[in-house]
């Protein structure tokens, strides 16, 4: 659009939104360092269901609307955090967040699960387990309640110091899913090393399946895997009526994805702990 626009730029051209976009990012990630102290910061909870479309948990997934840039995606501010470190302090506020989240759940009667997304760099972080702990102390929330999603990059990023910190956080109750499996590592050794209860297929998969396809092979073998080492199996980007009854017929139960909710704020959670799905 903007190619009559473009400016020389050494040997390559640049385009005025090129710039722009430039600009944007070296502004977020100069504001990613004091995001967590900030008020822009937000958390939305998306409900995960069981076969008979209850909600059996929720992923915390964060939200930053920015006066400056206006809503800014995680999937470019968090990688931005990861580089540059910030992603300690984020990640402190997710479990914060999640805590004060499941406390208002568990206020209102409802013990469900809520699952946080840790990177490679928070759980090999010294304070990490130390922070996790004295959090939910504080905050008076039981381990079992917070489920930690990592990446099977994450997971195989410093196999035994991720393994022996794994094992502290299950000793404490901890438990942890394997997030966009299938997409990130070749190995399949990791599965039997680590204490997992889920493994959740990537929304890739899922959207793609149709029968006969690659996509819908691949999410058979997942949840034949899950099933063989006694874990759950998660679908997640489940987006229509179709995929759903295609999981369960394959005995995938638990299901997350706009067909049943996109994720919503805290308010909402109530009113969709108690609607019913058919
Ligand atoms: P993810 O962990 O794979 O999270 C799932 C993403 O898929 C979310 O995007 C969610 O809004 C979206 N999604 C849910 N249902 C559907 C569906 O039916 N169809 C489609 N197409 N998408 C669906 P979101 O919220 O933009 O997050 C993007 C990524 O950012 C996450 O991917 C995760 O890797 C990262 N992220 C989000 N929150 C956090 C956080 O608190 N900490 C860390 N470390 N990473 C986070
Ligand atoms: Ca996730
Ligand atoms: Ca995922």
């Amino acid at each position: 659009r903007n190619a009559k626009k473009s400016a020389p730029f050494g040997s390559c051209h640049i385009t005025k939104d090129g710039i722009r976009e430039y600009d944007r990012m070296v502004a977020i990630q100069e504001r990613v360092h004091s995001l967590y102290d900030s008020d822009e910061l937000s958390l939305a909870l998306q409900p995960q269901y069981n076969a008979e479309a209850e909600i059996v948990g929720f992923e915390a997934l964060i939200r930053w609307y920015s006066v400056e840039f206006g809503w800014v995606s995680p999937a470019d501010f968090i990688p931005i955090a990861e580089e540059n470190g910030a992603i300690h302090s984020i990640g402190e506020w997710v479990v914060e967040a999640a805590c004060d989240a499941l406390l208002e759940l568990m206020n209102h009667g409802h013990h469900r699960t809520i699952s946080i997304n840790v990177s490679a760099r928070q759980i090999v972080a010294p304070e990490f387990v130390l922070f996790l702990n004295r959090t939910l102390k504080k905050k008076g929330v039981p381990a079992q309640l917070l489920m930690l999603e990592l990446t099977e990059t994450a997971l195989v990023s410093d196999m035994s110091q991720v393994r022996s910190i794994m094992l502290e956080l299950a000793k404490l109750g901890f438990r942890f899913s394997v997030d966009d499996f299938g997409t990130g590592y070749s190995s399949l050794s990791y599965l039997k090393r680590y204490p997992l209860s889920i493994l959740k297929i990537d929304k890739s998969f899922v959207n793609e399946m149709a029968p006969g396809n690659a996509n819908e092979a691949l999410v058979k073998t997942t949840i034949t895997l899950a099933s063989s080492l006694k874990m759950s199996c998660v679908a997640e980007g489940v987006e229509t009526k179709e995929q759903a009854e295609e999981l369960l017929r394959n005995a995938c139960y638990f299901h997350q994805g706009y067909y049943y909710a996109k994720p919503c704020t805290a308010n909402d959670v109530e009113a969709l702990l108690f609607k019913t799905w058919n």
